[in-house]
């Protein structure tokens, strides 16, 4: 993924071209001509296939592509971007930080397959606006930004998925809710309630679950919230990594190891399981006691996943906006406008003060 690799000229005019989201092909934004994206022929799930994790781990001849990848760290927020050399603002989508050093070439795992871009910069920009639109406290200044139609940054997040097999023991407790009377002693006064009472007992069994895709946001340039909040991407839509995706876009190296990525995965997992336990043990409550899970059969993918992204400086600090690039869910900050905040506070004390002085006349 060398800055060079993703680079297409024109046949027509030698200008570069870029993916055209939701199509399969590449574009000229200079003369218009299109070239269809050529795919050798492939059996897809072949080129998507998972890839041994432990093998990887223990940096085995598992077949991992390593490739080497020319990125320069953003000082801010860390992100790792790749700057084609068409490229010439060196800002930092995520946070419009000037991104001045190159921390020169790693080795990594070549990302597998990609989510190709299905939203153009245009539909990513409704959306945003949209989105906008609807923030009544927002700052006149933002609003503004977002009709001018600043650029937005394509950036293709790297991921990491997990597949794997998992058998859990558990021991724990089924409680049963059933109800009694109390007497209790209230001014002065002897009386009875209805009183919630459970009554537990030991439980042990097993629960056995596959997942499959558990997606990890190998990137940490985005705050926990803006990852949430773009919600899911359909994996079903992978394609095997072309480079011609990348075209005209950036990509994000991870930041994230396989390593951690996993523990993260573990954490989803195990947060489901405890779910599917709950779920055996039955009853009205449960606790859960011990947990034993054996994992089987663990691998992962390395993947890419469309993002657009607008950064900006207001008042000396940064915002972001986020557009799933595949979906078209937003997730962003804004800054509050005090003004209308003061303002709207100001009208809901009128009203108030209005509808406290009908009462009042109307008392009278
Ligand atoms: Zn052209
Ligand atoms: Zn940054």
């Amino acid at each position: 993924m060398g800055s060079q690799d993703h680079r297409f000229p024109c046949h027509n005019c030698g200008s570069d071209l870029r993916f055209d989201p939701g199509a399969d092909q590449l574009i000229c934004d200079h003369c218009g001509s299109a070239e269809t994206i050529d795919h050798s022929p492939w059996d897809r799930n072949q080129a998507i296939k998972e890839q041994d994790f432990s093998a990887t781990l223990r940096a085995s001849t598992s077949g991992v592509e390593m490739e080497e990848a020319r990125t320069s760290q953003c000082p801010n927020c860390g992100a790792r971007i790749e700057f084609d050399g068409a490229v010439h603002s060196k800002e930092c989508p995520y946070c419009a930080t000037p991104v001045v050093t190159d921390t020169g070439a790693t080795r990594q795992i070549k990302p597998r397959a990609v989510v190709p871009f299905e939203l153009s910069e245009d539909a990513a920009r409704q959306a945003m606006k949209d989105w906008l639109g609807r923030l009544w406290f927002a700052p006149n200044g933002l609003t503004e930004y977002a009709r001018k139609g600043r650029k937005l940054s394509g950036v293709y997040t790297p991921c990491w998925t997990f597949d794997a097999d998992t058998k859990t023991r558990y021991t724990g407790q089924r409680g049963i809710e059933y109800t009694t009377t109390r007497t209790v002693t209230r001014n002065g006064k002897r009386q009875t309630e209805p009183h919630t009472k459970v009554r537990w007992t030991s439980v042990s069994g097993r629960v056995a679950r596959f997942f499959d895709d558990v997606l990890v946001v190998a990137s940490t340039a985005l705050p926990e919230k803006f990852r949430t909040c773009l919600g899911q991407w359909d994996l079903t839509r992978l394609e095997p990594y072309l480079p011609q995706y990348l075209a005209g876009f950036r990509a994000e190296a991870y930041t994230v190891s396989l390593e951690d990525g996993f523990k993260k995965g573990r954490t989803i997992m195990d947060r489901q399981i405890i779910r599917d336990i709950k779920f055996d043990i039955g009853g009205d409550r449960q606790r859960v006691q011990n947990i034993e899970t054996k994992l089987s059969d663990v691998t992962f993918k390395h993947i890419l996943v469309p993002v657009w992204l607008a950064a900006y400086k207001y008042r000396g600090r940064s915002f972001r906006f986020v557009v799933n690039g595949q979906s078209g869910q937003v997730a962003g900050e804004r800054p509050w406008s005090i003004w209308k905040l003061t303002l709207a506070a100001l009208l809901v004390a009128i009203i108030a003060g209005a509808l406290g002085y009908t009462a009042a006349v109307n008392q009278g």
